[in-house]
């Protein structure tokens, strides 16, 4: 199903011209003088242009960087950081519609998705601001000859380096905004070159909130120029690295120069494991919107539905008149739910799969095609549902970050828990049961970093999440994150 009626909205300002870097605190156009269309993926057309930053403005930025973390910033005091991270609270709350507009047009996921994120804005920067006492000294005694005091820093680790991608870089941008802000490092970052708009918006905000200049840097362009860059540079201490697992390997390769430490959170092929004592009413929609959720644009995307062979047949059906019930379209549409892929090449990419899954044997229950009509110039693409697949099939295997979902039968716990972790990747899981053994048993063999019983999808900031095996490894949120952007340091003290 389509939406069509669109309601007549306001471009911001902000997304208008040509937008510079922000590097120290100032607006600034590439030295190349090169730009990068930001495209509406619901409609094909320019939004605006972002510029092309590479390795010349990637120096610039770190520099930038290097000045503040080294500056007066460091003189910061706890409670003058959590004053500060208040007062980019309330300021991005005052903005928060447009900055979920300027989402939806960047990178195309509905308001209906966007506009909720304000809570979520919140709490997260709520969180950080609770953190602003993790750079820590403690005095722990020990046991050498003599009059020593030994004393254990945690301090920042400097400038950090952030690269993200375009799935939801609203969200994506606080992982590294947040635990710089709180521990005192500084930032240069460089948003997915499909989907800039809102963190060039957010942090030109920050700086209107009393960021003081160079803290927070932010570098538009392409991965393989400006990433890279940012990867390979000998003066970021840290990189904070979203996205998917090869270029996560070029990463940890250019990092080497300097033995960066280096946080990555990758992709997945989650399952989502639904027994045949679990309330389908509440199953169904879960697991689907599980997978669908931002067009299936989301690294924990629960893209593997085991079901029980039990009640197989009804949960495919089921799963087909719930699919077919989702409303798709241009997200500024308010009953849109689902939007569309973020550009053409992705489209491509998904399609390509649509392909593969029909030729290697797999039923298709629901979608399976590009949307034309109204929507013929975005990049839109049905909800999937495969049927019949096996876990060796390339659908069950790769990452789609599409909205297609394959359901996989299976007999009992063991051959569920087989298949589960048949997988190279370890982020997310689910488990759909009424059986409070099935749910413990299940959740505890499941090799992934979060595992959701009885829901999907759900995060709360302060408990956090991260990636096991090809997921990648470090933790985002809870007091482990803002760690990992302190290193410790001992002092010993001879008071003889
Ligand atoms: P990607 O191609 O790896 O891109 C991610 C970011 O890396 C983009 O900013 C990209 O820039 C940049 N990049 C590309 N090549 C680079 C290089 N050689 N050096 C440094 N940076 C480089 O991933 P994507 O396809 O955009 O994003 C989807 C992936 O992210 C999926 O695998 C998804 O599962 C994962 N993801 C993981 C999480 C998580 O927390 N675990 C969350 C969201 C998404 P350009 O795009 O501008 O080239
Ligand atoms: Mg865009």
């Amino acid at each position: 199903m389509t939406t069509m009626e669109l309601p007549k909205v306001e471009v911001p300002a902000f997304v208008a011209g040509t937008k510079g870097l922000l590097i120290g605190g100032q607006w600034v156009a590439p030295r190349s003088g090169r730009t990068i269309d930001a495209i509406n993926p619901a409609t094909g057309e320019t939004l605006c242009r972002i510029g092309a930053g590479d390795a010349a403005d990637v120096d610039l930025a770190v520099a930038a960087a290097r000045r503040a973390f080294e500056g007066s910033w460091s003189r910061w005091t706890p409670h003058e950081r959590r004053k500060l991270i208040l007062r980019v609270h309330d300021v991005l709350m005052d903005h928060f519609d447009e900055l979920a507009l300027i989402e939806t047009l960047d990178m195309g996921a509905p308001l209906a998705r966007t506009r909720p994120l304000r809570e979520w804005t919140s709490q997260v920067l709520q969180f950080y601001a609770s953190q602003t006492g993790a750079a820590t000294v403690e005095t722990p005694p020990n046991s050498l000859p003599g009059d020593f005091l030994t004393l254990k820093h945690k301090a920042p680790v400097g400038v950090v380096g952030g690269v993200i991608p375009w799935n939801g870089p609203l969200i994506g941008q606080w992982w590294i905004f947040g635990p710089t802000l709180a521990t005192g490092c500084t930032a240069v970052i460089k948003p997915a070159e499909d989907a800039s708009l809102s963190v060039l918006r957010t942090a030109e905000l920050m700086l209107e909130a009393g960021v003081p200049e160079g803290v927070i840097n932010v570098v538009t362009g392409y991965g393989r120029e400006a990433g890279q860059a940012l990867a390979e540079h000998m003066d970021v201490d840290r990189v904070a690295f979203t996205g998917s697992y090869l270029t996560a390997q070029s990463i940890v390769r250019a990092s080497a120069g300097n033995m960066k430490r280096i946080q990555l959170e990758l992709g997945g092929k989650s399952p989502d494991i639904v027994f045949a004592d679990a309330d389908l009413d509440k199953a169904v929609p879960g697991a689907a919107m599980g997978v669908f959720t931002n067009s299936g644009q989301v690294c924990v995307a629960g893209t593997r539905i085991l079901v029980h062979r039990a009640i197989h047949d009804e949960f495919v059906e089921r799963m087909q008149a719930f699919t077919r019930s989702i409303r798709v379209g241009n997200g500024l549409a308010p009953d849109t739910q689902l939007g569309p892929l973020i550009s053409q090449r992705q489209l491509d990419r998904v399609l390509g799969y649509l392909e593969v899954g029909a030729r290697e044997g797999a039923r298709l229950a629901a979608g399976g095609t590009r949307l034309g009509g109204d929507l013929a110039s975005g990049f839109f693409v049905e909800p999937t549902v495969f049927a019949g697949v096996s876990n060796d099939m390339t659908i069950a295997r790769e990452e789609i970050f599409g909205p297609v979902a394959s359901i996989i039968p299976f007999g009992d716990m063991d051959e569920a828990l087989r298949i589960a972790n048949d997988t190279p990747f370890g982020l997310a899981g689910g488990v759909w049961t009424r059986n409070l053994s099935t749910a413990h048993k299940v959740s505890r063999a499941v090799r992934a970093g979060t595992v959701w019983v009885n829901c999907y999808g759900v995060l709360d900031p302060s408990i956090g999440f991260g990636g096991h095996k090809m997921s990648g490894y470090g933790w985002k949120g809870a007091r482990e994150h803002v760690d990992s952007f302190l290193y410790p340091k001992a002092v010993y003290m001879n008071l003889d």
